[in-house]
């Protein structure tokens, strides 16, 4: 904030045409994108091979600018929470879970959420903006520079993996989103695999064709009900997009996708979406698009009227599907002493929707899930 140029809201493509602006050879920008996000340097003066005069030039024009961290806790589990400050009232969260043998960063893409799911924190409290692709990206470098990455850390300590399952819905921010990607995948910064690069959503159909013709990485589709109905009360944009055309996007994506199926996330909420009868037709929704099942119990927070699904209804729920052949895991609740596991994101948003003067939507969709 406070410059005019933030050299992160650039990917390599980006910064090469900005230092043509420049009169600067392309070259230089490769130079610079890799002190920036290899070495995590924010300080023109240290970028030893860079001449003088274009580190000064550099330094009056533009900066390398990260949102700030304005909160860093651990949990029990290790699972460390950041919340960053993106100005105007707004924070948004990031989630560092080490896991044996990887190290995988939850980062957010909006302030707020539109979308309005049901059982989602962030979505209850409305929608301010768009990240910047500086914004995205940032939170990966913050973790990094925070956890000292680069010093030949083992992959569990240091971030070996991004899922874009934070606050918002990333592919309603496709432009800022696709830069950030490129720049994780771009072996000039990042350079994490596709496959280790997931983009969640909740189902945005033509962007999912999008993502695939310009930036295919693994995809997770957060499903959570087999029928238009429940889907309908759960996840209200598949009004828009009912889920005959998810699926069929969902196909179409996987004739590029770095990984050969799609992950359905699939919320456990006691009662509403967890019978034997939904798992049996949620195999027959799915039963043309390679996939895998992940369960997540659902996490509560305040003035949330949904339960957690009980350890035999998730159990037997899982067993179902295992049975029929479909690789089917159960998200393990991390994070939840300190508000980061699923769903509980909520940062600080500044709702500019005033959805949040209207009552809880939840309340609305329970009662249409009741009445179907
Ligand atoms: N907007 C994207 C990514 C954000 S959320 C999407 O919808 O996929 C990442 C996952 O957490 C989604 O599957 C989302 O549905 C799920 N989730 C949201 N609220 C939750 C809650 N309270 N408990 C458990 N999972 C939740």
């Amino acid at each position: 904030m406070g410059v005019a140029v933030n050299l992160l809201d650039f990917d390599a493509a980006g910064l090469m045409a900005y230092f043509a602006g420049l009169g600067e050879k392309p070259f230089h920008a490769r130079q610079v994108l890799r002190w920036m996000h290899r070495c995590g340097q924010d300080d023109f003066g240290a970028m030893s091979d860079i001449a003088r005069s274009l580190r000064e030039k550099l330094g009056t024009m533009t900066g390398i600018v990260p949102p700030a961290v304005v909160s860093d806790r651990l949990s029990d589990d290790d699972t460390r929470k950041f919340v960053f400050d993106v100005g105007g009232g707004n924070a948004v969260e990031a989630v560092f879970i080490p896991e044996e043998q990887r190290g995988t960063l939850c980062v957010s893409t909006q302030a707020g959420c539109a979308l309005d799911c049901a059982f989602c924190s962030t979505g209850k409290q409305g929608f301010n903006r768009n990240l910047t692709a500086g914004e995205i990206i940032g939170q990966l470098w913050q973790v990094n520079r925070v956890l000292g990455a680069g010093a030949g850390l083992a992959a569990e300590r240091r971030v070996s993996n991004v899922v874009l399952m934070g606050m918002g819905e990333p592919l309603a921010n496709f432009e800022n989103l696709a830069t950030a990607l490129r720049l994780m995948l771009d072996d000039n910064a990042y350079g994490l695999s596709r496959r280790r690069v997931t983009v969640s959503t909740c189902g945005l159909a033509p962007m999912i064709d999008r993502l695939r013709d310009e930036c295919p990485v693994a995809l997770a589709v957060s499903l959570h009900a087999p029928d238009d109905a429940l889907r309908d009360a759960l996840v209200p944009i598949n009004r828009k997009y009912p889920l005959r055309e998810l699926m069929a996007a969902c196909r179409r994506y996987l004739r590029r996708a770095p990984r050969d199926f799609v992950t359905f996330e699939y919320v456990m909420l006691a009662g509403v979406n967890d019978s034997e009868d939904h798992a049996r037709r949620l195999l027959d929704l799915t039963g043309d698009v390679p996939c895998k099942f992940n369960l997540i119990p659902f996490n509560p927070f305040p003035g949330s009227p949904f339960r957690r699904s009980s350890p035999p209804r998730l159990r037997r729920f899982a067993e179902i599907l295992i049975d029929a052949g479909v690789v089917t895991t159960t998200r393990k609740t991390r994070g939840g002493d300190i508000d980061a596991a699923c769903g509980q994101l909520a940062g600080r948003v500044r709702d500019k929707t005033r959805r949040s003067g209207r009552p809880p939507s939840a309340i609305t969709a329970i009662h249409e899930v009741r009445s179907l």
